[in-house]
């Protein structure tokens, strides 16, 4: 089933933690200065709202375009402001004091489709897939720009150290299938782990043992940050 989420406008001034929940109580995912990332998770729905640098934030709806169930919540089922605020009386009823006009937003929004891209190889004789156009990701690892970046870093350093030896188009003749070579089962490992955790966070993020293992995890890597990076 296609997912989309729209991205409603970063009006909520909620500086301080405990604007998400869990069994009604208020959940902070990754809160180093009380102003962290906050989800509300319910399975096949998710409402996420994330930190801007000005104290706000910018909140993400994550539902399917349509449900095999009719009576499920979907974009094709959210026609008017009424359908949006019985959505979010049902599924986020803490957070409605923080979106005055979530309803107008939801509907006034395009959703865009979460899109997972995998192809081999990269490259075609003298052209090369960088980013997104090679490996686009589900966006809840917040990886996809940094292992864009390192695409084109890890690029230039095999065909600078090509060119150091041969001409150019011997060069890029060797640099393009290294770099499929190098990159494809490393973009295949953050896709997989990118989808992994979006279906973390959908279903398990509101549970004990997932904020004991995050807090765990936060600790071990503060104390031995040589030894242990959280995923
Ligand atoms: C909702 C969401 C949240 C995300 N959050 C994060 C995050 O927190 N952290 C993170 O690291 N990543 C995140 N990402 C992923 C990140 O946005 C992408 O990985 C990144 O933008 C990829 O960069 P890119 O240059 O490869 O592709 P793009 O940013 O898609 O750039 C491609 C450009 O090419 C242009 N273009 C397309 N076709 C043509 C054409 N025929 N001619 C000319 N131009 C064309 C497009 O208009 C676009 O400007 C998120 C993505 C989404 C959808």
């Amino acid at each position: 089933m296609r997912r989309g989420a729209t991205v409603l406008p970063p009006r909520s001034r909620c500086g301080g933690p405990g604007v998400g929940e869990r069994d009604g109580k208020p959940v902070l995912l990754n809160a180093s200065r009380g102003h962290g990332l906050h989800s509300w998770p319910r399975g096949n729905l998710m409402l996420i709202a994330q930190p801007n640098v000005d104290a706000t934030y910018t909140t993400s709806l994550w539902l399917p375009f349509a449900a095999e169930d009719p009576a499920r919540p979907s974009w094709a089922t959210m026609r008017t402001p009424q359908d949006v605020r019985r959505l979010f009386s049902e599924h986020f009823p803490d957070t409605r004091q923080f979106l005055p006009s979530f309803a107008e937003d939801v509907l006034s929004a395009h959703p865009g489709a979460l899109k997972t891209v995998r192809c081999s190889p990269y490259h075609h004789e003298r052209t090369v897939l960088l980013g997104d156009a090679a490996h686009t990701l589900v966006p809840f690892f917040g990886q996809g720009i940094n292992y864009s970046f390192e695409d084109v870093r890890c690029f230039f350093e095999i065909l600078d150290r090509n060119l150091a030896e041969v001409d150019v188009d011997t060069a890029l003749r060797g640099t393009l299938p290294e770099f499929t070579r190098l990159r494809k089962p490393a973009g295949d490992a953050i896709t997989d782990l990118s989808l992994a955790m979006g279906a973390q966070l959908k279903r398990h993020s509101a549970t004990a043992g997932f904020q004991a293992r995050a807090v765990l995890e936060r600790r071990l890597h503060e104390r031995h940050p040589d030894l242990y990076i959280p995923l």
